[in-house]
């Protein structure tokens, strides 16, 4: 019963060994492939949330740069608006002060269209409105003190008369055609000492981003 009993033990020890070393050789297997998976895995989130870091990234770069953007908008209308002077239109510049066709352009052209507001560029007097067929036509001269003259030219509509005083960015008339002009604009001058100046050169002296 004795020796029975311990190659029953021993049977079943060895039972027991081959049975562990076959589970054994299952889970190193099951590791292996396991581990592989896990490899497999590892790289596969990585480059998840390495997609998910940069395109995080890219989002916080364009919030960023956006608010910057607004930032910068935001001093610069700070700026410009703290300044004396502005601009007569925001429209682009279609012609530039200088000499066409053997004569002076005395003025800077703004591609205005038909009945767009034209803003005075400072603070001043109106000194003349007039019509003058074969070249200003509707026009309105302001006098802004210190030998500064501006001219305001082809004006579908004057909205100031003579003696009236304006503030810079106040509405003086609406663009049009009137006058020696070939398509709805503005033409807009500087005198200085009642001499005509270029007057993009006189904005942007002034501290002005005309178009
Ligand atoms: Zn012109």
């Amino acid at each position: 019963m004795k020796a029975g009993l311990g190659l029953a033990v021993l049977v079943g020890v060895g039972l027991a060994s081959a049975t562990g070393q076959h589970a054994a050789a299952q889970a190193a297997e099951a590791r292996a492939g396991e581990s592989q998976t896990v490899v497999r895995d590892d790289w596969a989130v990585d480059t998840v949330l390495a997609d998910m870091s940069a395109a995080k990234k890219a989002e916080e770069e364009k919030a960023a740069a956006e608010k910057a953007a607004a930032e910068a908008a935001a001093a610069e209308e700070a700026r410009l608006a703290a300044l004396p002077w502005t601009l007569p239109s925001d429209a682009r510049i279609t012609s530039y002060y200088g000499m066409r066709d053997g004569r002076l352009h005395g003025g800077t052209d703004f591609g205005d269209f038909e009945g767009e507001e034209i803003w005075s560029v400072g603070e001043g007097t109106v000194s003349y409105v007039g019509y003058e067929p074969g070249g200003y036509g509707n026009v309105v001269y302001i006098d802004h003190g210190d030998g500064i003259q501006t001219r305001y030219a082809h004006a579908s509509k004057v909205l100031v008369k003579v003696g009236d005083k304006v503030a810079k960015g106040e509405t003086v008339i609406l663009a049009g055609n009137t006058g020696g002009s070939r398509g709805p604009h503005l033409h807009f001058e500087v005198l200085i000492g009642g001499k005509k100046v270029d007057s993009l050169a006189w904005l942007e002296k002034q501290g002005l981003n005309p178009g």
